[in-house]
């Protein structure tokens, strides 16, 4: 079952205390498809610049990416700049230029219109509920991210797409903040008001919380000894999630709970390396025996 995902393709400065970059490619989009491409087709809409040479596109070759839904526009690709705390836990946003995303207008190719699952990646909630209007009928599942940014810039508009979507997926950090709660099981609770019924919470190397209305499960993140860099590692999460339920075609809650190991699954091997260097060169093989090694880190008996 294919899935549609509609956010950023960008280029990204990163610094962490393992280094620095000035442009990496990057893009909650690019980091969604890539990740979830290894289970199932992924349509990609969003926008880039004249300076996306046809070496960045190289990245969605080969894989199950179709780009046909990826306009270039006359100007510059999106652009973001962040920096790391030395633990890695903490980022703060250096630079955000819209660029050709300010003038964006999604237009689904016709053959994406029939899209059952969707991810609504983070961009404005706007041009997310666009896509989602464009979609012939009532998709499987819609899930969304959205971050700070867009919480206090375009709170009103993001509430009213919430009111589309089925699954919620953001941080620890956005939970509280657009919930107004610091428990994040009462935000859930808050948040389910909004209009989706499940809350997938990010939070970093404290894994992963998924809440909906028969419980909670959470997962956690994979102990690496060398993490690099963090960015991406929620849209490849994202990722593996979305495109373990789409693989699968059904939100039973043993799915759920599998997408939240593919999930943690691929955020992990994002943050190995910098930028995408990691999810290009990783292999279907190393996915499932870090699954398998996941069922191990949290078996035990009673
Ligand atoms: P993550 O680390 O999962 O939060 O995602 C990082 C990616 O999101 C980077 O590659 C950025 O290019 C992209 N990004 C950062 N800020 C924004 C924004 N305001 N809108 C859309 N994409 C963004």
């Amino acid at each position: 079952m294919s899935l549609l995902v509609v956010g950023s393709v960008a280029f990204d400065a990163l610094e962490s205390p393992y280094g620095k970059v000035d442009r990496a490619l990057g893009g909650a989009a690019t980091y969604f498809a890539v990740a979830a491409s290894f289970f199932t087709p992924v349509n990609l809409v969003g926008i880039v610049g004249e300076d996306f040479t046809e070496e960045d596109a190289e990245i969605f070759r080969g894989r199950r990416i179709d780009t046909a839904g990826l306009e270039r526009a006359a100007g510059k690709t999106f652009f973001w700049a962040g920096r790391y705390s030395e633990n890695l836990n903490e980022r703060v946003t250096l630079a955000t230029e819209l660029n050709v995303f300010a003038e964006f207008k999604p237009r689904l190719p016709e053959n994406y219109r029939s899209a059952k699952y969707i991810f609504l990646a983070n961009i404005a909630p706007d041009l997310q509920r666009d896509v989602l209007q464009q979609v012939n009928g009532k998709p499987k599942l819609a899930a969304l991210d959205t971050m700070n940014y867009w919480i206090e810039r375009s709170n009103a508009e993001l509430r009213e797409t919430l009111k589309h979507v089925d699954i919620l997926m953001i941080n620890d950090s956005e939970t509280r903040q657009l919930s107004n709660e610091h428990n994040l099981l009462r935000a859930a609770k808050h948040i389910f008001k909004m209009g989706p019924s499940t809350l997938v919470v990010k939070r970093g190397e404290c894994g992963a919380m998924l809440v909906d209305k028969r419980g909670v499960f959470c997962v956690p993140a994979f102990p690496l000894e060398e993490p690099h860099d963090p960015t991406g590692a929620g849209d490849s999460f994202a990722g593996g999630f979305m495109g373990h339920l789409a693989a699968c075609g059904n939100k039973s809650d043993a799915s759920l709970r599998r997408a939240m190991v593919y999930g943690s699954v691929l955020g992990s091997f994002a943050v190995e390396k910098f930028g995408l260097d990691r999810l290009r060169h990783l292999k279907r093989g190393e996915i499932y025996a870090r699954a398998r090694h996941f069922a191990k880190l949290t078996q035990f008996k009673l």
